[in-house]
C-alpha cells in the first residue's frame, strides 16, 4: 500500500533520478509534487472546516426542540426562544421570533405565529393560573407579498 502510494505520487520516481544524478528532473517532479501537497493541505483544511460545521450542527439538532409550531432551544437547562420553524427547517438558521400583541414575527423570512388567546391573555393577568393554559395551537401564516 504505501510502496504503491510512493510509486503513484513520484517519489520514487525522483530518488531514482537522484541515485542516477539526474538532479534537474529530479527538481522538476519535486516542484510539482510540492504544488500537489500544498493543494492536499488545503482541501484538507477546507474538509476540516466542513467538519466542524457538521457537527456544530448536529450538536444543535440535539438542543432544539418544536412544540408544533415554533422552536426552542434547550442550552445548560436553560429554555432559549421561540425560533421560526421555517426558516430553521429551510436555511439551519434560528432566528428570534418578535412577540406582538397575538402573535409572533419572524423578521427574516416574515413569518407569522399565532399567540393562543389564552396565553395572550395572562400577560396582561398574570394572576390566571398557569396551568390552566391549553398547548400552543399550530398556526402559521406567510405574509402576502407586496
Ligand atoms: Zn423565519
Amino acid at each position: 500500500m504505501a510502496s504503491s502510494l510512493l510509486q503513484a505520487t513520484g517519489f520514487k520516481r525522483a530518488l531514482t533520478l537522484c541515485i542516477e544524478g539526474r538532479h534537474q528532473e529530479a527538481e522538476a517532479i519535486l516542484r510539482s509534487l510540492q504544488d500537489e501537497f500544498l493543494a492536499v493541505c488545503e482541501e484538507n483544511d477546507a474538509l476540516k472546516t466542513q467538519l466542524n460545521e457538521v457537527a456544530s450542527i448536529l450538536d444543535l439538532a440535539e438542543k432544539v426542540q418544536f412544540d408544533g409550531q415554533k422552536y426552542w432551544l434547550m442550552d445548560d437547562g436553560e429554555k432559549k426562544g421561540p425560533f421560526c420553524q421555517v426558516c430553521y427547517d429551510r436555511d439551519g438558521l434560528l432566528v428570534n421570533l418578535q412577540q406582538h400583541e397575538s402573535h409572533w414575527e419572524c423578521h427574516s423570512c416574515k413569518g407569522l405565529y399565532m399567540i393562543p388567546a389564552k396565553e395572550s391573555a395572562t400577560k396582561k393577568r398574570p394572576t390566571v393560573i398557569r396551568s390552566t393554559l391549553k398547548k400552543t395551537i399550530p398556526f402559521f401564516l406567510e405574509r402576502e407579498m407586496i
